[in-house]
């Protein structure tokens, strides 16, 4: 007998609530293991931190902070920090709960952990950024460290963010200790290949899935929906290989050209000025119409729950890759499946990242660096291999590659439960 969590409410829909169908889903595939259930739907700690900084004008600002380490019965936490204003706790519960299964799909010795910030980075000057920055580290610093829980970039945080946590966590502890996050600067004990893992993951899934499904990636046409780290690596490597970008949406707008974007002028642009300001490229439409620009492949890569039941309706796509996490409600999962739509889930598509974090960790602790051409290998083997194994069990019980993967990644968290046993 278990109590429902007091602290959070969820819907179908929302993050924690769309989590909690998917493990549901996935309980018939688990035999015995199904004992343990319960513990993937809790978080293991949650932690609310209060940020108080000195504005630039003098005043004084409280921004609300967390970090949830969801599981570690495989290994240390593991999962990124979000700036953004709307970031809830249930927010980070979901995408936490969401790096369990990711790193256990992948097969990689973590947990799962995420923190965020409810702030707008962009209101903040470079002063105020560092200064939350640091604080934020300074209080979670009680739950993160090198074997305990290791913190990494997501929406809004990038390598100087975490050069400054690094510092932050260092000088509480007295040493340098570069493990205690991973997405750092090259000169820092950042690893090659990290900028682009998320993206090359996706990629590297993406094109295995559309040889499966008979897409000829020369002249399919792809429509991408969030152009940050992962949305416009994917896309390039994507154009690389033949395939057109035809419609881009960031949070500036959408631009559509069926004739395919030209991206050695968008990516530029879109990093100063969103995608609208590449009006010369192609047309400016109303977001809603990005959602039914005819495509082959659509890549949600922005943020959770933006694949509603209606735009999967809508979509002409043949194939969803999920860069973002947790992009696709589970009533427009059943209508994807339902029209014969394949989707690689977020929690092995986006494991690029954290697959590459993994590899990062390992060269700080060895202090010995890897170039990037081991890296890519790596990285391509280690995804090939978990997206093969899924493929498989998905085609041995008949269910969605969703359902696969977490019928594999939860009967490795679970089975490791099971042999650690319960203390006391
Ligand atoms: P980012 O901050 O670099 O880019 C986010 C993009 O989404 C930007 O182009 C932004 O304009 C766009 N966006 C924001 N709100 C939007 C909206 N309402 N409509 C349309 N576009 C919007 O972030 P990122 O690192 O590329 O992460 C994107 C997604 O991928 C997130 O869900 C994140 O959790 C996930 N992810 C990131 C990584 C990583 O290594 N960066 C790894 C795994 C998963």
């Amino acid at each position: 007998m278990s109590e429902q969590l007091s602290f959070v409410s969820p819907t179908a829909n929302s993050p924690w609530g769309t989590y909690l169908s998917q493990v549901d889903r996935v309980v018939p595939y688990l035999g015995p293991l199904a004992r343990w259930v319960e513990t993937l739907k809790r978080p293991k700690r949650a932690l609310i931190v209060d940020v108080p900084i000195e504005m630039d004008d003098g005043s004084i600002a409280h921004f609300e902070g967390y970090r949830v380490q969801h599981n570690m019965s495989r290994g240390p936490g593991k999962g990124g920090i979000r700036f953004h204003p709307d970031v809830t706790l249930e927010e980070v519960m979901a995408l936490s709960a969401w790096m369990t299964i990711k790193t256990a799909a992948v097969n990689l010795p973590y947990g799962g952990a995420k923190g965020g910030i409810r702030v707008d980075p962009k209101k903040l000057s470079p002063q105020e950024l560092e200064k939350v920055t640091r604080r934020y580290t300074s209080e979670i610093g009680i739950i993160i460290g090198p074997h305990t829980d290791i913190p990494a970039p997501d929406v809004n945080t990038n390598a100087q963010i975490m050069a400054w946590m690094m510092d932050t966590y260092s000088m509480n502890v007295g040493g340098t200790a570069t493990g205690v996050v991973t997405g750092k600067p090259l000169h820092l004990g950042g690893s090659l290949g990290r900028v682009k893992a998320t993206g090359r993951g996706v990629f590297v899934t993406g094109r295995e899935a559309a040889r499966r499904l008979g897409i000829n990636l020369r002249g399919a046409r792809i429509a991408v929906q969030g152009f940050g780290n992962v949305g416009s690596v994917a896309a390039e490597l994507f154009a690389e290989a033949g395939a057109k970008i035809v419609a881009v949406q960031d949070h500036t707008g959408t631009i559509v050209n069926t004739n395919g974007l030209d991206l050695a002028k968008l990516v530029p642009i879109s990093r100063t000025d969103g995608v609208v300001g590449f009006k010369a490229g192609g047309d400016i439409v109303p977001n809603e119409d990005f959602w039914n620009t005819p495509c082959d492949i659509l890549i949600p890569a922005a943020l959770e729950g933006q694949l509603t039941a209606e735009r999967a309706q809508k979509t002409t796509a043949k194939l969803v890759l999920e860069g973002a996490n947790g992009p696709t409600v589970p009533q427009a999962d059943d209508i994807l499946a339902e029209r014969g739509v394949l989707v690689v889930p977020d929690v092995i598509c986006n494991a690029g990242g954290v697959t590459v974090s993994y590899f990062e960790w390992v060269q700080d602790f060895s202090s010995f660096f890897w170039d990037e051409d081991e890296i890519n290998v790596r990285l391509d083997r280690i995804m090939m291999n978990a997206l093969n194994q899924i493929w498989d069990t998905a085609d041995k019980h008949k269910i969605t590659l969703r359902t696969a993967t977490y019928a594999v990644a939860c009967e490795r968290i679970l089975m490791a439960r099971q042999e650690r046993g319960l203390y006391p």
